[in-house]
């Protein structure tokens, strides 16, 4: 009867060591630099908040028309900065500027708000914040500048609540976190006559140089949020971004619930946006919809404004974004997962060792007992 009662015992020990083994198998194989998901579910209570979001995007079309050369875009940028000053650790102005239709020239200006700066390690979250000067997708007044509520301001705003987030947490990352703002982005095809897209990028990338220390730090990825804020949110597969990069972002919009707007099958195509500029220094990815076919139909055209603007893809956006730097990046998420692999490998270790143990203790009896 005794000798019954500890085989049954034996044998719970085995299958309990057995069970803690395989958890532990599935912890070690994280690659942390690879973009496979850690822990498939949120990391942290998403902080967030669509309606901040919201409205930054109500305060920069207030500003009026954010065309590079008026008092508006002026007036906007140094909102921008303000609102930055807050949330970082050092704001930079990056000064630049480009002929106009008179051959003046006219000034522009990229800002970049720097998180964590002893950090070696470097990711950006970027957007573009000028506005386009034309509307030639309109049936009306093509030749006067859109409100740039998604084209533009969405990516601002979601980047700027960001940044107060992210700031509140900062000692929980193990990397600088960048919010790069891009002026003279969405002026090509004669949106100003000889200016490029991505200008602002373009000049920026150039003098990428002046804004790090090539020795120290290294990057590690960019994100670039363009018309993130209309309705019918629904992500395309842009073809200049890096696909391990959008693939381990549209999981983890997925895994947050999101699977229309992060489709499995997106739409793909190539958009000159400001992430080309960035494309042979480290992983890029361009979140943005598609804005020829899709859902959302008032690229450049006067109807880019706040009525067509959805809290609810802010949030998408933000919390995507905000969960995913947490999974990648989140030094307690890491702590955490080690703590664990470090407390199961004990227990499993010394449940393994008493089974061990007591297998031999009760063979030995049992030899002991037939002699
Ligand atoms: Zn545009």
């Amino acid at each position: 009867m005794m000798l019954s009662l500890q085989k049954k015992n034996l044998l719970i020990i085995i299958i309990l060591t057995t069970f803690l083994c395989s958890i532990q198998t599935d912890d070690i194989s994280i690659p942390k630099d690879h973009y496979v998901s850690p822990e498939p579910s949120v990391h942290f209570p998403i902080e967030f908040n669509a309606t901040k979001a919201y409205e930054h995007i109500r305060v920069q079309l207030e500003f009026g028309f954010r065309v590079p050369g008026t008092v508006e875009h002026d007036m906007c940028v140094d909102w921008i900065r303000e609102e930055l000053q807050s949330v970082t650790e050092t704001v930079i102005s990056h000064n630049f500027s480009l002929p106009g239709p008179d051959e003046t020239l006219i000034h522009c200006q990229n800002v970049l708000g720097k998180l964590n700066i002893h950090k070696s390690n470097i990711i950006i979250i970027a957007a573009h914040w000028d506005t386009r000067a034309i509307a030639e997708k309109d049936i009306i007044n093509t030749t006067q500048p859109i409100p740039g509520a998604n084209d533009g301001a969405s990516g601002v705003a979601v980047i700027l609540e960001l940044a107060r987030v992210f700031f509140k947490y900062k000692d929980e990352f193990d990397s600088q976190i960048w919010f790069l703002f891009f002026d003279a982005e969405d002026q090509g095809s004669g949106g100003i006559p000889g200016w490029n897209w991505a200008e602002g990028a373009n000049a920026f990338s150039d003098s990428i140089d002046q804004f790090h220390n090539n020795a120290t730090e290294q990057f590690s990825f960019f994100l670039l949020l363009d018309m993130v804020g209309g309705y019918n949110l629904e992500f395309m597969d842009e073809g200049y971004s890096n696909n391990e990069l959008q693939d381990a972002v549209f999981q983890e919009g997925r895994e947050l619930g999101y699977t229309q707007e992060f489709p499995r099958y997106p739409t793909r195509r190539y958009v000159t946006d400001d992430h080309v500029y960035f494309r042979n220094l480290m992983p890029t990815l361009d979140l943005i919809i598609d804005f020829i076919s899709g859902p959302w139909d008032h690229h450049h055209t006067h109807q880019d404004n706040l009525e067509n603007i959805d809290k609810n893809s802010l949030y998408v956006t933000g919390s995507t974004i905000e969960s995913f730097i947490y999974s990648y990046h989140g030094k307690t998420t890491w702590n955490q997962n080690y703590t664990k692999w470090i407390i199961i490998s004990a227990v499993g270790a010394i449940g393994f060792a008493g089974g061990i143990g007591t297998y031999l203790f009760l063979k030995k009896r049992k030899i002991g007992n037939i002699t």
